[in-house]
């Protein structure tokens, strides 16, 4: 390897060649100072207010374009805010009173107005408004000192991003048209800035350790995310040999699509479910123009994380229903929503835990705060008549957890039937198998589920002991791991002796080594990135399910470790 190379976890993928655009913490340091032009100090805070005012504006299109006008609107908070010549004013008095430098009475104005609104613990609105003075006064406080201030959805030239780590709000951000890839510190395949990149159809790596200490902004590199490799330095030579690597990458991808029509069969005839897992409503246009045979996982949280505040029942009824109508009556899995862990509501105070992966999260927060939990349902109901839909319980440990989401569910649905609301009758209630717990006790969930979908993201930190989100670890991320397989196999089976059917929404599904072996225990449907449905589409017609057969028994019996599993399928692949 040579000295220009860093390498990470491939994420996503694609390959890319730009220059690095920074995401970096901005330094907003400055000098208290006293002045004497009064007059030419408020004019730097009027203009310093009209660029931040632009650059909001921008950011506000961008992301109603991308994300919709409702995820838009937390930016015209700050807009009116901006506009609001109390804050404004405050300030430029403050400059002419106290003779005081503009980045000075800024500072001092902007605390005073967050302290006033945090003061209102109980009021989740004000602590809003705390957090949007807050945004707004850095971009004013950045303008003033001539800082750039990083901001994912202004990017309007082609760059690869460069970061520590990304939010899920601020992968979302990206623009794809510019943003041709993504390099973060940390993470892991299964981080959900990795699965939002995947959804994006954006080139990832993740979990570098060193790549922001390694470049500066404005770099050219080179981002191969089918190896996980970046080329810091590239020479002409690189350029040119990747430039290859990408369109031999392209014409791969445009085989692929031939089979955007075609049913999902192996050489022997055996047919599978091929889905696509989405966050957004939009990712639904992604799942048809790759040919999924339904979404295997809809993750409604981003609907919470990307708004300001709880969505009304009306709004997620909305989402659901888009979701429904683009898969046109094939079925959407819709997961209730999965807080917690990494992802956090600005809106929802969680507590401060020391392992928020074990902590409250998912269906523990649904059966607490009931309320929030029937809007959910109610909106899904409500939703129900315009597809196929299917709901699926998130983190369930305990068969009583599975039986009091039901049960919620069914009242919900009692309410809106005597309220003269029309509900689909056909609605299959499955769970997903996340935890250990769960997937040594599938024989008995099996009897009252209609479905299990294998969550292996959870599965393997859970069974592994290894946070999904830490590096130093994620050579445990294991999948193929005979640990795992076994588990897997308890739980297909288990469904399959009570005559229902096992699907996985985990990144595993999609994964080219695991999916063979996947296919041999018998996996009924596949959920995966909608980048990866045809290329394991592609992968199925060339294999007998006889032989995963052998293939997967040979793994689950005969090896004793992830690699020997490797080698296993790359011989039994060698030989197709
Ligand atoms: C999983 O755990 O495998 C899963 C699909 O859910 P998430 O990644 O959203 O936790
Ligand atoms: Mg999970």
């Amino acid at each position: 390897m040579t000295v220009n190379q860093i390498t990470g976890i491939a994420a996503s993928d694609g390959i890319a060649i730009a220059p690095v655009y920074l995401l970096a913490e901005p330094d907003l340091s400055f000098e208290t100072k006293s002045i004497d032009d009064v007059a030419s100090e408020t004019a730097r805070v009027d203009s310093a207010v009209e660029q931040a005012t632009a650059e909001i504006t921008v950011i506000r299109n961008t992301a109603a374009e991308s994300l919709g006008e409702e995820e838009a609107q937390v930016f015209d908070a700050h807009l009116m805010f901006l506009s609001d010549p109390e804050f404004v004013g405050q300030v430029k008095t403050k400059v002419e009173d106290e003779k005081l430098n503009a980045e000075a009475a800024l500072k001092d104005v902007s605390e005073m107005f967050i302290m006033m609104f945090s003061s209102m613990e109980d009021n989740p609105y004000m602590q809003e408004r705390a957090a949007d003075v807050r945004d707004v006064s850095e971009r004013i406080m950045a303008a003033l000192l001539g800082v750039k201030l990083p901001s994912p959805a202004t990017i309007s030239e082609e760059v690869i991003v460069v970061a520590h780590d990304l939010t899920p709000s601020d992968t979302a951000q990206l623009n794809k048209q510019f943003v041709k890839a993504f390099v973060t510190n940390i993470g892991g395949r299964t981080s959900h800035s990795a699965i939002m990149a995947r959804s994006l159809e954006i080139p990832a790596i993740v979990g570098t350790g060193s790549i922001l200490d390694s470049v500066e902004d404005g770099q050219m590199i080179i981002v191969d995310a089918l190896e996980g490799v970046v080329i810091t330095n590239p020479t002409a030579e690189d350029i040119a040999e990747y430039e290859a690597k990408a369109k031999d990458y392209e014409d791969q991808k445009a085989e692929w699509a031939k089979l955007v029509d075609s049913q999902t069969t192996t050489k022997d005839g055996h047919h599978v479910e091929l889905a696509a897992n989405i966050g957004t409503p939009k990712d639904a246009e992604g799942a048809v123009s790759n040919g999924a045979e339904g979404i295997g996982l809809y993750r409604t949280e981003f609907l919470y994380m990307d708004s300001a505040d709880f969505p009304t029942e009306d709004e997620q009824y909305e989402a659901y229903k888009a979701v429904l109508e683009a898969m046109e009556g094939k079925p959407v899995i819709v997961r209730t929503m999965d807080i917690g862990g990494d992802k956090e509501l600005p809106y929802l105070e969680l507590p401060e835990e020391m392992n928020p992966f074990l902590g409250y999260r998912a269906i523990r927060i649904s059966l607490d705060q009931q309320d929030m939990f029937k809007t959910q349902l109610r909106a899904l109901l409500r939703a129900s008549v315009h597809g196929l839909l299917r709901i699926m319980f998130p983190m369930i440990a305990t068969l009583p957890e599975f039986r009091e989401a039901k049960e919620i569910l069914l009242a919900v649905k009692e309410e809106l039937v005597s309220e003269g609301v029309e509900v689909s009758d056909d609605i299959q209630v499955g769970i997903m198998v996340e935890i250990p717990a769960a997937a040594m006790l599938a024989d008995q969930f099996a009897k009252e589920v209609d479905f299990f979908s294998i969550g292996t993201n959870d599965l393997i930190q859970y069974t592994m002991a290894a946070d999904r989100m830490n590096e130093n670890v994620s050579y445990l991320y294991q999948p193929y791991n005979p640990s795992i397989l076994r588990l897997i196999k308890n739980v297909i089976d288990a469904s399959h002796a009570e005559g229902k059917w096992t699907g996985m929404c985990g990144e595993m599904a999609g994964d080219q080594i695991a999916a063979p072996i996947l296919l041999g225990l018998g996996l009924d449907e596949f959920s995966m990135s909608a980048s990866s449905v045809l290329k394991t589409r592609s992968l199925f017609s060339k294999l007998n399910k006889s032989d995963m057969e052998v293939l997967a028994n040979k793994a689950i019996n005969e090896t004793t470790t992830n690699e020997e599993v490797i080698a296993l399928v790359e011989e039994a692949l060698a030989e197709n």
